[in-house]
């Protein structure tokens, strides 16, 4: 069982950010839910969190800061940007924007995006926790994949006290609401998900906004801009290289003929940390194809990791509209 300790306490603290820099996992509360932090730049601490929420799917996750100012060195802020930050943080609001060119936030943070989803959180001690690490920390909520999101500290324990060292605990959470998230990526502002803060308080600073339509992810993969897609085909499952392909292996199925492989030792938390970084590196100019070998446990494509690498692929692979 992880400890529970209080966040108020900077002993506590300091040992949470020592843990988060050293690619561990930390639940903490925010004004909104309990998060389940980890290291954003770190692509294996990112994958943890997969791995112990038992997520299906690689969605973006929304990365934490302490102010503006290190919200605005990881994504380009324009003037609805300042507007809003100005108005809105600290608080249960999140903005997706475009990646600096400097942005050291992993790619599976951003499930392969080139946009980030920053947010400064209300509750001013884990803005503490946030400055203390000196790392943007991406959390989603302190639940197991398919359960409500935990807005007390013994929620946390009993979702995932076994599976992480440390929760910090800072009472029940102020908003209990996850926060609203507002994609400024684009020309048109869409708004991703209804959380803590109002439409039309949204509205009344930028003008309109667009709702983001529920069916839009699944119906066109690679068109919107949640779901990233190489421009080269992808063919899964191969187990032979054809001609000209490039070959992306796991657990060294292909030696020799591999321009890169997810994990040579079939580690299903080296292949997800790989993942984004190494399809971005192979869908270069003048690739048509990537060949991609089996991804599974034992045999078994849908479990743990693998479901989550897994329905990546194919959503890559589909036919883009
Ligand atoms: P959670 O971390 O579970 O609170 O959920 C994060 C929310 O932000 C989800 O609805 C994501 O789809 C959305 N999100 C995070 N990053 C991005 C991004 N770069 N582009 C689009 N949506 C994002
Ligand atoms: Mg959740």
């Amino acid at each position: 069982m992880s400890v529970a300790r209080q966040i108020s306490d900077s002993s506590a603290r300091r040992e949470a950010a020592d843990l988060l820099r050293s690619g561990e996992l930390v639940a903490f509360p925010t004004e909104t839910v309990y998060g389940l932090g980890a290291d954003a730049t770190n692509e294996t601490a990112v994958a943890r969190i997969f791995e112990v929420k038992g997520r299906p799917r690689f969605n973006p996750l929304i990365s934490h800061v302490p102010s503006t100012e290190a919200a605005f060195a990881l994504g380009q802020a324009d003037a609805r940007a300042e507007v809003i930050a100005e108005t809105f943080w600290p608080g249960p609001l999140t903005l997706v924007l475009k990646r600096t060119a400097a942005c050291p936030i992993a790619w599976l943070t951003s499930a392969g995006l080139d946009s980030v989803a920053l947010r400064v959180p209300g509750f001013s001690v884990a803005r503490d926790l946030l400055s203390e690490v000196g790392r943007p920390i991406a959390a989603p909520s302190a639940n197991r994949s398919g359960r409500i999101s935990p807005t007390t500290a013994a929620h946390v324990a009993l979702e995932l006290g076994d599976r992480i060292p440390l929760i910090l605990d800072g009472g029940p959470c102020d908003v209990g609401l996850e926060s609203t998230v507002l994609d400024l990526s684009g020309a048109t502002a869409r708004l991703l998900r209804p959380g803590g803060v109002n439409r039309s308080e949204i509205e009344a600073l930028i003008g309109p906004i667009e709702l983001a339509q529920a069916g839009d992810t699944i119906t066109a993969p690679g068109m919107l801009a949640s779901h990233y897609a190489p421009d080269a085909a992808l063919r899964l499952n191969a187990t032979t290289c054809q001609m000209g392909e490039v070959f992306l292996d796991f657990g060294s199925t292909l030696s020799g003929e591999a321009e890169a492989d997810l994990s040579s030792s079939s580690d299903l938390m080296e292949a997800a940390a790989n993942l984004f970084a190494l399809l971005r590196a192979l869908d270069r100019p003048g690739v048509t194809r990537i060949a991609v070998a089996p991804i599974h446990l034992h045999g078994d494509p849908e479990s743990g990791l693998a479901a989550a690498i897994n329905d990546r692929l194919r959503r890559a692979a589909a036919p883009r509209g």
